[in-house]
């Protein structure tokens, strides 16, 4: 395949297309397409992910901001905060069962349900090149690239034991699909591969 200017910017055109169209719906929901990311964002980080600044960098947004988005949703009973077990100055944020209730309404729906149209092979490419994608998009401005344990290089697995060297833990089977803030791409040499600029999942978060 040619290295074509035309088609990486048709590429990312149609990605920020896509990404316009699948919120472009609310299903009758008062939420904003920020509001929405934020919830999707809580329902699917795993446990040490679930803060405030951890979603700032997932959504590329100032910490201000994020925090806004948030209160605005424990206000309307949809996120509800948590001080960690060892820490009351911690914060994690967590969906109330409201919370839950409306992701049934998630306008992203629509956008599961057009991928679960595609074919095996092309369903399959997607999702090992977006993930890629985003890791490259996260080096050219040096931040952070959330992803997945199967991709990540802090991952290894023992028969039916999984293990995270990055929080020096086991991890649940219900932490392997989760987003984390503490990826690093499993891809390249592990010795030169490069650590992601994160906040400690130990830094004191208040909103
Ligand atoms: S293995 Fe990687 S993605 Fe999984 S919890 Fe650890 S740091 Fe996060």
């Amino acid at each position: 395949m040619t290295d074509n200017t035309t088609d990486k910017e048709d590429i990312a055109e149609l990605l920020v297309y896509l990404g316009r169209a699948a919120r472009g719906v609310d299903a009758g929901s008062d939420l904003t397409a920020a509001q929405w990311t934020a919830m999707r964002f809580f329902a699917r980080a795993n446990h040490f992910s679930r803060t405030p600044s951890a979603f700032s960098s997932f959504h590329a947004t100032t910490r201000g901001t994020a925090s806004q988005i948030i209160k605005f949703l424990m206000l309307k009973g949809y996120l509800v905060r948590h001080g960690a077990v060892d820490d009351r100055r911690s914060v994690r944020l967590d969906l109330t069962s409201s919370g839950k209730s409306i992701m049934r309404n998630d306008p992203l729906c629509n956008l599961t349900e057009a991928i679960g149209k595609l074919e095996g092979k092309q369903r399959k490419a997607l999702q090992q090149a977006l993930p890629a994608l985003a890791g490259e998009l996260a080096k050219i401005r040096d931040t952070v690239a959330f992803g997945t344990c199967g991709n990540c290089r802090h991952f290894s697995c023992c028969g039916a034991v999984s293990y995270c060297a990055c929080v020096g833990a086991e991890l649940a089977p219900a932490d392997l699909g989760c987003l984390c803030i503490n990826f690093a791409a499993s891809e390249g040499p592990k010795s030169g591969a490069r650590k992601a600029a994160m906040p400690s999942p130990r830094s004191k978060e208040t909103l």
